[in-house]
């Protein structure tokens, strides 16, 4: 056992391990050769085998109609839907956990409860053409007109725009006591003046689409205006905080798949009279990798755990980017050795590496480039110190 768990953890980790291995896997490649998309009935069935074993809205409280999992038992469940490629384990959806205690009683009973249902999806629009790492350089705006706000703005890589009916819009605030201040909005889709410009083409093959969008005069209510003008960073941070700590789980599922199956493929592969696992190039690959894998797991569960014990924000905050940084890294040396371990299998589309190869690269990317996670970890060990973060 690599880290203490209760009775309760390891049977949610089993549950949702089994899930993968007989409902996910097994359409990967149908998925991979048909962009992404599987047919209504197969994702139904998913969806319907995730309600009877209780993982729908793992991250949502009981009383809206999620299942309330702890931090920790989210990454469990997390680490197991990173085994599988093509996106297929965005079946298992995780709402706005930030939303809980923010948005008002209309708001939950409009959009939050929906949402956590599955009968609404929800997309993000922050990141712009001349601002990606530099969240603060948005040009959007949002200019209150009487009981409405006007909303302007073009966005980039906006994930599952094609599957969402609810876009949360970030812009700045033109005008008023809180001009050039953040704030972040509900848009329904459609709306008069949201336009989707188009879907570009990615490196992986998924069935949610990344668009880019223009807003031109889309009028929201002011009972779509999320927590107070002004707030809408705060918000963004603790959704940032979520997926960085949910990539660092995915890319550990995502790495022990590649181990495993370069393993397996290593010992029944024989060239010059013998399997390649008896070759030592071959073997440090695979130790590096087992070893990696380790370090970034134990990091991954530590950072659950501590979710769930209260610790300090900031700490969190440097340590999810850690974790994020560490995983997402150590899973994109793996991909790479597993590769190369397949040797030319491992360049063909119907080969799992070949597939993760390109996957993970975008956890690199996305929700605070490493760049930018090593600058949130240096920021905060000037503050704080090595003895807090890593003590
Ligand atoms: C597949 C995909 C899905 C996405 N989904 C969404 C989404 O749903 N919603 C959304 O709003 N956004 C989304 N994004 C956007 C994503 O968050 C940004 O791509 C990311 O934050 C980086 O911004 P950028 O691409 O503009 O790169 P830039 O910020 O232009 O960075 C370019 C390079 O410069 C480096 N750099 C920038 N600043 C610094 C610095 N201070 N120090 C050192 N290096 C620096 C970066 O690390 C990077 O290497 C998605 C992106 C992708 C690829």
């Amino acid at each position: 056992m690599t880290y203490p768990m209760t009775d309760e953890d390891r049977a949610i980790q089993e549950k949702a391990r089994r899930f993968v291995d007989e409902e996910l896997i097994p359409h990967e490649l149908e998925a991979e050769m048909n962009a992404g998309q599987l047919p209504r009935d197969v994702i139904e069935r998913q969806q319907a085998k995730l309600r009877e074993l209780g993982l729908w809205s793992i991250n949502m409280p009981r009383d809206l109609g999620g299942t309330e999992l702890t931090s920790f038992q989210q990454v469990l469940v997390s680490e197991q839907i990173g085994r599988v490629t093509n996106g297929l384990g965005w079946v298992l959806h995780t709402g706005p956990e930030w939303a809980v205690g923010v948005f008002t009683a209309d708001q939950v009973d409009r959009y939050l409860k929906p949402m956590v249902a599955g009968d609404k999806r929800e997309c993000y629009a922050i990141t712009e053409p001349n601002a990606g790492s530099d969240v603060d350089a948005i040009e959007a705006t949002a200019r209150r007109e009487g009981g409405d706000y006007l909303l302007n703005g073009t966005k980039w890589h906006v994930t599952s725009f094609n599957k969402a009916e609810v876009v949360f819009f970030q812009a700045k605030l033109a005008g008023g006591p809180k001009a050039g201040s953040h704030a972040l909005f509900i848009v329904d889709i459609p709306s008069e003046g949201l336009r989707m410009v188009r879907a570009p083409a990615y490196s992986h093959t998924y069935a949610d689409q990344h668009a880019i969008l223009e807003f031109e005069d889309v009028r929201v209510p002011a009972a779509n205006l999320i927590g107070d003008e002004g707030g809408g960073m705060d918000f963004t941070y603790a959704w940032f905080r979520y997926e960085r700590l949910m990539i660092a789980a995915r890319c550990c599922g995502a790495a022990e798949r590649l181990i495993e199956e370069a393993t397996a493929f290593a010992k029944e592969r024989v060239q010059f009279g013998q399997p390649i696992m008896s070759y030592q190039a071959i073997q440090h690959m695979l130790a590096d990798s087992l070893t990696e894998l380790w370090a970034a797991r134990l990091m991954t569960y530590r950072l659950g755990r501590e979710i769930d014990e209260g610790v300090d924000l900031k700490v969190q905050h440097a340590h999810c980017s850690m974790a994020k940084l560490y995983a997402s890294e150590m899973a994109n040396r793996v991909a790479d050795r597993a590769v190369q371990i397949f040797g030319g299998r491992g360049y063909m589309r119907e080969n799992v590496a070949e597939r993760f190869y390109r996957e993970l690269r975008v956890d690199r990317i996305w929700e605070g480039t490493s760049e930018i996670q090593r600058n949130i970890i240096a920021d905060q060990l000037a503050k704080r110190g090595a003895g807090t973060l890593a003590g």
